[in-house]
């Protein structure tokens, strides 16, 4: 029996603990907060989408240049594999029209408590309040409640999640710890974030209110979801999976109007009362909803547009932003542990022994459940690894 420690009680973590222990080693998680997986509890706040439903190719060109990387061990734990393992979790779960899969309770605490009475069946020591503070004298340094506390285990999962939402526990403090160790890591950027976007006081009556079939595009990323408008700016996935072009200052445009055609327009335009105006077109012609409206003006104004121009903007609106808000507030984070210092088995090439999982490797993912995804299977693959590393 080996001595192994997980760092990092999130899903990538816990998942690799199960492996560890599964295999018959003695596993020890330490989590620095005073409870463990509070970003996956936070997930299930606004509902626990856990996976997607849809073809493996679909699924896996989600994770965009990393889905080479990520496709063998995302194939070992696709969408049916989280669905079953969630089921062995005592999870009933359902699936939206658009494949994506929730637990019917929507929370994470239910698939927690049971997850974590697994772990303790299987002999998983959970350690709270054991903050990694890096290596000294090759051993791993954690502060904790009784003091500093040292370990050199036979095999180290590193599963410290990305540097957004710094006080559920993932603030990235671990990067240049790893740097200096020879690891590469890419600087963090926002990843599903929202935008800042400085409204005038027009706009102020339509916080809160969702803007529902539209298209919107940056560069070649582009998404039909929703978004909500906020007091400080727009949020939802609609916009979240631009991130990767918003994040380099690639303009974003909105189609207001994106099931109908520009003919289809231009005819209805012809057809209007030849006094009216473009408010009384858009909302009477065209029977947009206030939102959409009020949008088209905020982001028209002191533009005095002529009817010529009216089809064309509708379908192109340019949608004038202050950039990304912070990456604190962003779902998830882009950056990381880079493919090039892990093995094919995630583990540190420059520190054998130690293995990393979880948003704190070097890939990004739009929302729909495939970030959840992306951490369950490449802690399992991580862990899986530890234990053929250990039997090698
Ligand atoms: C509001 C919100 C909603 C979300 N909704 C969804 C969703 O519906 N579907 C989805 O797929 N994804 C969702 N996500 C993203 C998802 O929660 C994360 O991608 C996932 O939790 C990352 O898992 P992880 O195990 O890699 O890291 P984390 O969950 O961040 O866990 C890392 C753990 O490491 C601990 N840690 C960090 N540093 C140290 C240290 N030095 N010592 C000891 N412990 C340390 C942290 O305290 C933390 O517990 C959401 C995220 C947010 C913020």
């Amino acid at each position: 029996m080996a001595q192994t420690v997980v760092i990092g009680a999130g899903p990538a973590g816990l998942i690799a603990a199960e492996q560890l222990a599964a295999a018959g080693h003695e596993v020890l998680v330490a989590e620095a907060k005073p409870s463990v997986a509070r970003k996956f509890l936070m997930a299930g706040k606004s509902g626990l989408n856990l996976t997607k439903d849809e073809p493996f190719e679909t699924l896996i060109s989600a994770y965009g240049e990393a889905a080479n990387w990520l496709h063998p061990m995302i194939q070992a734990f696709d969408a049916q594999a989280v669905m079953s393992w969630a089921g062995g979790l005592g999870q009933k779960l359902f699936t939206g029209s658009t494949g994506r899969v929730f637990p019917k309770a929507m929370k994470a605490s239910p698939l927690l408590r049971a997850w974590l009475s697994r772990l303790d069946r299987a002999g998983v020591e959970i350690k709270t309040r054991w903050r990694w503070k890096g290596w000294q004298n090759g051993a791993l340094v954690f502060e904790t409640p009784i003091g500093a506390q040292y370990c050199t285990p036979d095999a180290t999962i590193l599963a410290l999640g990305g540097a957004s939402w710094a006080r559920l526990g993932s603030d990235g403090a671990w990067a240049p710890w790893l740097v200096e160790q020879g690891v590469s890591v890419a600087p963090f950027a926002p990843a599903n974030a929202a935008l800042s976007v400085d409204w005038s006081p027009y706009m102020q009556p339509h916080f809160g209110a969702a803007l529902k079939s539209v298209r919107w595009w940056a560069g070649q990323f582009q998404s039909r979801g929703e978004a909500t408008i906020s007091a400080k700016g727009l949020e939802g996935g609609g916009l979240y999976s631009l991130t990767p072009a918003l994040r380099n200052g690639t303009p974003l445009f909105v189609d207001l109007v994106p099931d109908i055609s520009k003919d289809a327009l231009h005819e209805r335009l012809s057809a209007k009362k030849p006094k009216a105006t473009l408010s009384h077109w858009l909302k009477n012609g065209l029977r947009l909803s206030s939102q959409k409206v009020a949008l088209f003006h905020e982001m028209t104004k002191g533009s005095d547009l002529a009817p010529s121009h009216w089809v064309e903007t509708l379908k192109n609106l340019p949608l004038h932003h202050s950039g990304l808000r912070p990456m604190d507030e962003a779902i998830s984070t882009a950056g990381g542990i880079e493919r090039h210092s892990v093995n094919e088995g995630l583990m540190l090439t420059a520190l054998p022994g130690v293995f990393c999982a979880g948003e704190m490797l070097d890939w990004e993912a739009p929302t729909g459940g495939y970030l959840l995804t992306g951490c369950l299977a490449t802690g399992r693959w991580a862990g899986q690894s530890a234990v053929e590393w250990l039997n090698r």
